[in-house]
């Protein structure tokens, strides 16, 4: 599928830990968002139906890759406390494009451009001080969160490189393993 992607996440995994890294590989930062949403969706919700990573037609420049993740079914809460593991969920993705490739969140809107809709939405109800903090609060567990699992996220992503999806029994395996 993806040119060196496998040696390119060998490299990411040497150097985690401290110093960021910016690779110019579209479908790795593709399968890392995914693979981030994916394994706080088992550790912070209810699971996930699957994730998965999608090449587009411009494979020349791998450019435009894109992925999904279907979480479990769920209700969303009304509270900012019940809101937070959503909100740090949704964050995840351009957490780890912002961890593991060190790019900006303006940077990292060209995979799942959904997730701010979906955050916006989820918090339009509170006050805005609520607003403000827990959205701000998400981002920064978001980026703990990451961090600590970030073992599981970078097997899930070699994963979806080589297969494309992966079905939410092996993303829960997998970070079960890792724990
Ligand atoms: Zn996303």
């Amino acid at each position: 599928m993806a040119r060196c992607s496998r040696h390119r996440l060998a490299e990411l995994r040497a150097v985690l830990g401290g110093v960021a890294m910016r690779i110019q590989q579209e479908s790795s930062r593709a399968a890392c968002h995914e693979a981030a949403h994916a394994v706080l969706g088992v550790v912070l919700m209810r699971g996930v139906h699957f994730c998965d990573i999608v090449e587009t037609a411009d494979t020349e420049t791998e450019k435009g890759n894109s992925g999904w993740t279907q979480f479990v079914n769920y209700e969303t809460p009304k509270t900012a406390q019940g809101l937070l593991p959503f909100v740090i969920c949704y964050y995840a993705g351009h957490a780890a494009q912002r961890l593991l490739f060190g790019m900006k969140y303006n940077e990292s809107i060209a995979v799942c451009t959904m997730d701010w809709k979906l955050v916006e939405k989820m918090i339009a109800s509170l006050p805005d001080d609520a607003k403000h903090s827990l959205r701000w609060h998400g981002i920064a567990e978001a980026l703990l969160y990451v961090h600590r699992y970030r073992a599981p996220i970078l097997e899930l992503a070699e994963e979806l490189l080589k297969y494309g999806r992966v079905n939410g029994d092996r993303v829960r395996q997998i970070v079960e393993a890792a724990r």
